[in-house]
């Protein structure tokens, strides 16, 4: 997406809270970054940052994230309450899953807590951050990549089950109509969030992961079991061998299958 037309794209826009201001680079180490930058000088609640293209971006626990061109790559700056941000992390892969289906009419699926699967390969990574001032949230960023229009073929470093929706379709995707449609549904979701109920209940019947057999690793530690089912504050409820549940916070976990 070099050619971006930011301000076009902007007018045409028709949200309330996200996209309020929109920025667009050719080329950004990572959109989190620029976006934290913005936050801390006071950028509005529903900037948005694009990229054409990632250098370095960095999944959770700093991990690489890949972000050529043909990926969609934003970042998103809210202010929440701190009662709201659990559910951010919902109403974003809502945003993707129902904004993917809709240009592409793909059924994708959510693997707890922050990624968007099809057919159990993985199209989207999601990484919120939140920054606090005394106890209050003084901005949460939201960042979201889409492989969208990309060979994963030509792009041997990204795991086995990974996958783009050109792979998917066998046609290109236009960036901005899918940028659009993910704006708008964040939006009315976050805009209509009230107690998060309604959000937390969607999220929750998207989820593939429910009912597996996983394996949680943390910090040092590893945890199995099966994952029995999800709280209205995002952790994953794991039911271990011997009966017992242990309740998993989204944080700083990987899940396997
Ligand atoms: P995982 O996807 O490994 O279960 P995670 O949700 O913690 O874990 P993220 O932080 O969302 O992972 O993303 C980082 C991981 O995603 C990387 O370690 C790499 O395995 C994988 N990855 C990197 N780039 C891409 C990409 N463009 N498409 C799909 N997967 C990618």
């Amino acid at each position: 997406m070099m050619d971006f037309p930011v301000e076009r794209f902007a007018a045409g826009l028709g949200t309330r809270v996200i996209g309020r201001r929109v920025v667009f680079f050719p080329v950004l180490i990572s959109t989190m970054i620029a976006a934290r930058e913005e936050a801390e000088r006071g950028a509005p609640e529903g900037t948005v940052i694009i990229a054409g293209e990632q250098t370095a971006a960095k999944g959770r626990l700093q991990r690489t994230w890949f972000s050529p061109r043909g990926a969609l790559a934003f970042s998103v700056i809210l202010r929440p309450k701190t009662e709201e941000l659990p559910y951010l992390i919902m109403l974003s892969a809502l945003s993707v899953v129902h904004s993917i289906e809709q240009v592409t009419h793909l059924k994708p699926q959510i693997k707890w807590p922050n990624d968007v699967l099809i057919d159990g390969k993985k199209v989207c990574g999601i990484l919120i951050e939140n920054s606090f001032r005394g106890s209050a949230v003084d901005y949460a960023i939201i960042g979201i990549g889409v492989n969208v229009n990309i060979r994963m073929a030509n792009l041997p470093e990204v795991p086995a089950l990974a996958t783009s929706l050109s792979d998917e379709i066998g046609r290109e995707v236009s960036l901005p109509e899918l940028l659009r449609q993910q704006l708008r549904h964040m939006d009315s979701l976050y805009l209509s969030l009230g107690s998060g109920q309604p959000v937390y209940e969607e999220w929750r019947r998207r989820l593939v992961t429910l009912g597996q057999r996983v394996r949680v690793r943390a910090g040092g530690t590893v945890e199995e079991g099966i994952a029995e089912s999800v709280a209205p504050d995002g952790s994953l409820l794991l039911r271990r061998p011997d009966g017992t549940m242990s309740k998993i916070m989204a944080g700083d976990v990987t899940l396997r299958e």
